[in-house]
């Protein structure tokens, strides 16, 4: 999509107006902040990319944020596959990588001012007490006992809590706002609570730590962010956002702008449930290439470009909605089908022995790597008398339409020649069909034949000599249910018992022994296919399947649609 064609979503209508108006000079400041405390998913890919996108479009500055409040739950990990994953999409955050710890000084200062304006105090409620005092959604709250400490012993307190003089739980500091709001996040939230665990990067010096809703809306004002882009479930939490700095003196005042969550169908986008997945060993691992995640995508072969496509496309709007798989698989599909090398490879071998070749001869035939691209050049493919065809490509007893091998049928192979069926060998005892005896017709070689015989079928084929022998994976949906979460019993039930087909024995035309980690290909037919980076061995190939041809999610989708 170029410039001109992107839509103008109502975030880039805001920036425009803004910069229109010349707020805050004309800048555009955004930050991505996930939290450390597990891998990105294709959710995250729909916020990095309108958090630097809206940066790169419009001029401006985007920081890659970690909020790391919350010790014990995050890892260096996590932080480098973030990362990582980050600058695979394509993004450069340049010097601005921060951390919500590099403010917990500030922050702590911020939170001294607010208790020498009484705009904080330190609540000794035990939990379930504070619960009790918050009241529901139809009835107010009720004020603390706590809640009318002098500045004097709030202050002493919570440098106490600080010190490490209480237990967790003990005493939390919470912001003095108003418990009769409607807004329950208004009724005195809790901005800073007791914990005595190490953090990765301050170490032992802390013994409390903030809360996000305090922390973040002072984490975008310290990087003078002007517009902070987030999620819908926020919208109840800017009142929040805008008080803490209405009574702070901040280097500047960030709006907060939220928008929903993306959410894809036959999939879970929340790290709380894909952890689940890995944790009880129903996915190989994060990176399982029919993980939502970014690795996961990764290693199944999604490109950057094509996960860029998707976010453009599914649009920035404040409703809720499920997008279709299909939506994204035709973002890679298009992607691929521009730049992947072609190649054959043959998923279900069946031996076809070509009666009247002769026995030594070995021809090189030429292929275009790929059709509509002369300049990416020609392969070698290996022509002998015994070749290999899908086993799917040859029916005994043929329906009408079957344009494909038969008995005394005629088909083309793929940049060779028409071959007739002879004769059908089975197994004595299984009955199973081990082999095809054929003929070829030598006057239909592709490109120079001089024959004018035409065929309606064309198959793809590998040859006996040096075919490499690979093991391919092939996936369905990781769920059985388009909305897995939104069910009664538990999403895990739903799981596809058949979402992966791991092929022990493809053959693969001979150029392909020197594909290495990560290469793609379009194997003809059959799909985009990938080398796996982690299976894959000097000698043994792994290939994932990255998606098939044709849209194999319009049939589904149809069903449930109709079904509903
Ligand atoms: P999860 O629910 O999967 O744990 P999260 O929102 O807790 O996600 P964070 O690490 O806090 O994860 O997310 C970082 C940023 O990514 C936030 O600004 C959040 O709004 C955004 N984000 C997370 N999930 C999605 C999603 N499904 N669609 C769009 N943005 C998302
Ligand atoms: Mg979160």
């Amino acid at each position: 999509m170029t410039n001109t064609e992107k839509p103008k979503h109502f975030i880039r209508q805001i920036i425009e107006e803004d910069i229109r108006n010349n707020k805050n000079e004309g800048k555009v400041i955004t930050r991505f902040p996930p939290e450390p405390n597990g891998y990105l998913h294709i959710g995250h890919a729909k916020s990095i990319c309108l958090n630097f996108g809206m940066a790169e479009e419009y001029n401006g500055k985007c920081y890659m944020r970690f909020d790391d409040t919350n010790p014990g739950k995050e890892s260096e990990e996590y932080m480098d596959s973030i990362l990582s994953s980050v600058r695979w999409l394509g993004f450069d955050w340049e010097d601005r990588l921060t951390h919500a710890s590099d403010y917990f000084d500030r922050l702590y200062e911020y939170a001294i001012e607010l208790i020498k304006k009484g705009k904080a105090y330190v609540c000794s409620l035990p939990a379930d007490k504070m619960r009790e005092y918050r009241g529901t959604l139809k009835e107010p709250g009720k004020n603390s006992p706590y809640r009318d400490r002098s500045v004097e012993e709030n202050l002493e307190l919570f440098e106490k809590m600080q010190a490490g003089e209480f237990k967790e739980g003990e005493h939390v500091l919470r912001a003095k706002i108003d418990m009769a709001s409607p807004n329950i996040n208004l009724r005195d939230p809790v901005i800073y609570r007791i914990l005595k665990v190490p953090h990765l990067r301050s170490g032992d010096k802390w013994n409390i730590y903030p809360l996000y809703d305090y922390t973040h809306c002072l984490s975008d004002a310290q990087e003078g962010i002007t517009h902070s882009l987030c999620t819908l479930e926020f919208e109840d939490h800017r009142p929040l956002y805008d008080w803490v700095l209405d009574q702070l003196d901040t280097p500047c005042h960030p709006q907060q702008i939220e928008f929903s969550r993306l959410s894809l169908n036959y999939t879970v986008t929340s790290k709380r449930k894909l952890n689940q997945l890995v944790d009880k060993g129903l996915v190989s691992g994060w990176d399982d290439p029919r993980m939502p995640t970014l690795m996961g995508m990764r290693r199944r072969g999604y490109t950057p470009e094509s996960l860029r496509d998707f976010a453009e496309r599914v649009g920035i709007t404040k409703k809720e909605n499920y997008i279709e798989m299909s939506l994204l698989e035709n973002c890679v599909r298009e992607d691929l089908d521009s730049k992947a090398p072609r190649a054959m490879a043959v998923l279900n071998p069946l031996k076809v022995v070509i009666d009247n070749y002769p026995e030594d001869l070995v021809e090189e035939l030429e292929a275009p790597v790929h059709p509509q691209k002369p300049e990416m050049g020609n392969r070698k493919l290996p022509f002998s008398k015994v070749i290999y065809i899908e086993k799917d490509d040859f029916l005994v007893d043929p329906p009408k339409k079957f344009f494909r091998l038969a008995p005394d049928k005629e088909v083309r192979l793929r940049y060779a020649y028409i071959i007739k069926c002879n004769e059908v060998i089975k197994d004595g005892k299984s009955g199973e069909i081990v082999e095809l005896r054929c003929t070829y017709d030598p006057d239909t070689k592709s490109g120079t034949g001089t024959s004018t015989k035409k065929v309606k079928g064309v198959i793809h084929w590998v040859s006996e000599v040096n075919a490499v022998e690979a093991e391919v994976r092939l996936y369905d949906r990781l769920f059985t249910k388009a909305r897995p979460d939104a069910e009664e019993e538990d999403f895990k039930t739903f799981l596809n018992p058949d979402s992966i087909e791991t092929i022990k024995k493809a053959l693969l035309e001979p150029g392909l022994k020197a594909a290495k980690p990560e290469d793609q290909f379009q194997f003809e037919r059959l799909g985009y296919f990938n080398v796996d980076s982690v299976d894959s061995k000097e000698g043994t190939l792994v290939f994932n399947r990255t998606v098939t041809l044709r849209d194999s999610w319009a049939k589904i989708e149809k069903a449930e649609v109709e079904k509903k």
